[in-house]
């Protein structure tokens, strides 16, 4: 496959799935773009918004349509049918070419109501399933023009911060058997090569099209499931010589990634590894609402923000919306094949940026911050002034 690997607020395309092929077709054909809307709970609503109003205004702007099939999902959804990911947003999905996907759960004092209990996991893991979405690339980049909402120290972000984390999502611990027997708990970690190909893939590529370095994170000094990641990745290497492959540990990957994350480029790990990592990558810009991030299956694609539905912020009109708009941006390039238009929403975005327009979670000590509706409309004006 021919692919394009880019930096900043742009991230990769993605190599391993035929659907990219399918969607340079889909490029060509005028009908509308039919997309799942789910927003789910809390800021999930309130970034949604925002991130549609974006994607219909760069459709005007470019001579696009979409058909958005809104369903909802989490403990939206337990309100209206008793169950977190029922069968009409499962239908939903199904007859749309993309699933955009905003946040699920609520407060941590009320995570014992059936409402939300198990919220994100029956929604996410469910979607998941259902869609063998196997593999998550999360980009996590500090954009210089945001550098002081980094936690890092400057001498460490000055160095440069941008990386992609691939996340192998449908193997290890998270589906293998769990089991309680009085005192003895189990769960299992399982892996098969196949499964770890998947994600490796996309890695190798991805890496050759960014800055050609790939580490593979394990604990191959303790797990099998482990040992078989380095052996299939050794194996691969042969047929990538201009990737520097490398392995690390995870607790060494662990503060690396706060020491010296400029080390990184590309990183591939498995299930549990990824979910850690990939979310202490995501401080590293300043907040976690401005990551976007892929799920890939191989017959459909869902976006989702880095972040969960910040109960704190809900229906305030503070959120930062910036990870839902990139998502739809992250959603035309991939499965509509649309660089152009994906490029023209992640411009607008970093441009707004870099004007001092920004939410609360990003404003400099003493700027006045912006609201997450009027960083939208913001987004828009700079899409008009660019695009008209
Ligand atoms: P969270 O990501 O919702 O919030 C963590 C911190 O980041 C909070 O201070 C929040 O205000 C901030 N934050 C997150 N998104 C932001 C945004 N867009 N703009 C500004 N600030 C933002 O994580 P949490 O508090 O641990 O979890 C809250 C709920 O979200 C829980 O019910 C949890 O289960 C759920 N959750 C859902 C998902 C998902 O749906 N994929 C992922 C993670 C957490």
């Amino acid at each position: 496959y021919e692919i394009e690997i880019v930096t900043g607020v742009q991230t990769c395309a993605l190599p391993i799935f035929a659907l990219l092929r399918l969607a340079r077709g889909r490029a060509m054909s005028s009908a509308p773009m039919t997309v799942a809307v789910l927003p789910g709970d809390g800021i999930g609503p309130e970034v949604m918004d925002v991130a549609v109003k974006v994607l219909n205004h760069a459709g005007g702007l470019f001579g696009k349509s979409f058909k958005f099939n809104h369903a909802p999902v989490g403990g939206a959804a337990f309100d209206a049918s008793g169950d977190h990911f029922p069968q009409s947003t499962r239908q939903a999905c199904m007859d749309s070419e993309a699933i955009l996907y905003g946040s699920v759960g609520g407060p941590v004092s009320e995570q014992h109501l059936p409402k939300w209990k198990d919220a994100e996991k029956n929604a996410v893991l469910g979607i998941r399933k259902a869609f063998d979405l196997a593999v998550n690339v999360r980009p996590a980049t500090v954009y210089p023009t945001l550098a002081h909402a980094s936690p890092l120290r400057s001498e460490i972000v000055d160095k440069g911060v941008d990386m992609v984390i691939i996340r192998e999502l449908l193997g290890g611990l998270y589906f293998g058997e769990h089991k309680t027997e009085g005192d003895k708990a189990t769960d299992v970690c399982e892996y098969s090569a196949d499964q770890i190909r998947r994600p490796l893939e996309f890695a190798f590529t991805a890496a050759k099209q960014r800055r050609g370095r790939l580490t593979v994170v394990d604990k191959a000094n303790v797990l099998d499931t482990s040992r078989l990641w380095r052996r299939v990745a050794n194996e691969m290497a042969a047929q990538h010589p201009e990737v520097e492959l490398e392995f690390m540990y995870v607790d060494n990957a662990a503060m690396q990634l706060i020491k010296a994350p400029s080390h990184f480029d590309v990183i591939c790990t498995e299930n549990l590894f990824g979910d850690i990592l990939s979310d202490a990558a995501s401080v590293l810009p300043g907040s976690l609402g401005l990551m976007p991030s892929a799920s890939l299956g191989s017959s459909k694609y869902m976006y989702e923000p880095s972040g969960g539905s910040a109960p704190d912020l809900t229906g305030l009109d503070v959120a930062n919306p910036v990870a839902q708009i990139l998502c739809t941006a992250m959603m035309l390039r991939y499965t509509f094949a649309l660089p152009e238009m994906a490029a023209a929403i992640e411009t607008a975005v970093s441009s707004t940026l870099a004007a001092g327009i920004c939410t609360a979670d990003i404003a400099p000590p003493g700027a006045q911050p912006c609201g997450t509706k009027a960083f939208g409309d913001a987004v828009c004006k700079q899409l008009s002034e660019t695009h008209a």
